[in-house]
């Protein structure tokens, strides 16, 4: 399976204006297929070396295309993943036709013997802007080891030369768990060597064979996070994004704060953040994000797989705009635990994914966050009731980034403290 595309910008259309994630997803994820080569451990889609036969077919895949187009400008990206989207023969041609229907569209191919220069210049041809590719280890041992297939670590460093000198756009998945974890500063390394525009940490959501990895404890995320934040403040370089860590934006207002931005951080969203730190702030499963199964289940994204449709028997923007579930994921208020109280859940909001792999309510607390928000008087006894009064509320339109602070991090000294767990 291949992760999750983030690729390449947050609130903002391709036209530069704003998603408002009530009405249009920002990203819309299509598992073309779950057919593939590799067996790879954490794969959410469990995937299978054949096609299944409940895979939509051309016609309806087009259909759904179509769909997901007439939304209007700004439109969603369109990424095609799986699986390997390249086991489906009709790939270019569904790539063309979303192209031509105005949708940007990448594609997370996986690295296999399917994945040639050819295909690469094809896929750039029928219009493709970027790939993502899966690095998981900074040596062929790592990497190989949790995809499964020998050789796949020489495969991706140069399918990544080859695709960026085709003319693509390319981002980098690398998977945080407990193994991963001290290998990250030589993975960012190697991904700058290479020269990829985008480095993507995706934090573990337990599902399909993600269940047998190892997740980080919260108190090493926030030391991860506080790295990233150092990292991103490096002039050259890939971008770094993160996945599956809303909370990553706490720290950042957090940061903020501290360094006198005050609620202003958090309330007024500057118009771009400087390079190395992502936009998309608000956005999360459901939230700006919709999923497209192999067989046309609409979910809120391929890691928070309750079906609140088909594109078979429904339009799956109707879906997303309308179906209790998806409107229930896009109201912080409806939120349980403590994320149901937190200041930050409507920049934040956690990982829906990550809340229902842990206690099987998509609602629920992300198991993932350190942060402790404050119970209020009026709460005591009511923990699970929406938070009130909160000078954040006012940031539930707030899909932008937020700018990093200028200054030198407060928690750099502490960063330096717990680096070498890293390292
Ligand atoms: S408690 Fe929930 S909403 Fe608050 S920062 Fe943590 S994950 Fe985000």
């Amino acid at each position: 399976m291949t992760a999750r595309f983030v690729y390449p910008s947050g609130g903002e259309g391709t036209s530069g204006m704003r998603h408002v994630f009530a009405a249009t997803p920002q990203r819309v994820y299509w598992e073309v297929t779950r057919a593939c080569d590799l067996a790879c451990r954490h794969c959410r889609a469990e995937a299978q070396p054949c096609r299944a036969p409940e895979e939509l077919d051309s016609a309806e895949a087009r259909r759904m295309i179509d769909q997901i187009a007439a939304v209007g400008s700004p439109r969603p990206h369109l990424i095609f993943t799986g699986g390997d989207p390249l086991k489906r023969p009709d790939l270019f041609d569904l790539v063309a036709h979303a192209v031509s229907k105005g949708l940007p569209v990448s594609v997370s191919p996986a690295v296999t013997g399917l994945l040639t220069r050819d295909t690469l210049r094809a896929l750039r041809t029928a219009g493709v802007e970027a790939i993502s590719l899966s690095l998981d280890g900074s040596d062929a041992a790592r990497h190989d080891g949790l995809r499964g297939v020998p050789g796949t670590f020489a495969r991706t460093l140069e399918a990544t030369r080859a695709a960026i000198e085709e003319g693509l756009l390319v981002q980098v998945n690398t998977l945080v768990t407990s193994a991963t974890l001290p290998d990250l500063p030589a993975i960012d390394e190697l991904v700058s060597r290479l020269g990829a525009q985008r480095w993507s940490l995706f934090f573990l959501v337990t599902v399909g064979r993600g269940r047998e990895l190892g997740q980080i404890s919260p108190e090493d995320c926030e030391t991860l996070f506080a790295w990233v934040r150092e990292r991103s403040r490096r002039v050259g370089g890939p971008v770094v994004t993160t996945t599956e860590a809303p909370h990553y934006r706490r720290g950042l207002l957090e940061q903020g704060a501290r360094q006198g931005a005050g609620d202003g951080a958090a309330t007024a969203a500057p118009p771009g953040g400087p390079p190395g730190h992502a936009r998309g702030f608000g956005i999360r499963d459901g939230n700006g994000i919709l999923f497209i199964s192999y067989s046309g289940d609409v979910c809120p994204s391929g890691f928070l797989p309750l079906v609140a449709g088909n594109v078979r028997t429904s339009d799956p923007i109707d879906v997303y705009r309308s179906s209790p579930l998806f409107l229930s994921l896009r109201d912080p208020s409806s939120f349980h635990g403590k994320c149901g109280r937190c200041e930050y859940r409507h920049v934040c909001g956690g990982s829906r994914a990550r809340a229902w792999a842990a206690t099987g309510d998509p609602l629920g607390s992300d198991p993932l966050c350190a942060y402790e928000p404050p119970v209020h008087e009026h709460e005591v006894g009511s923990s699970d009731g929406p938070a009130r009064g909160s000078s954040l509320a006012a940031a539930d339109s707030a899909n932008e980034t937020h700018s990093p602070p200028a200054r030198a991090s407060h928690d750099h000294a502490a960063l330096g403290r717990r680096q070498l767990r890293l390292q």
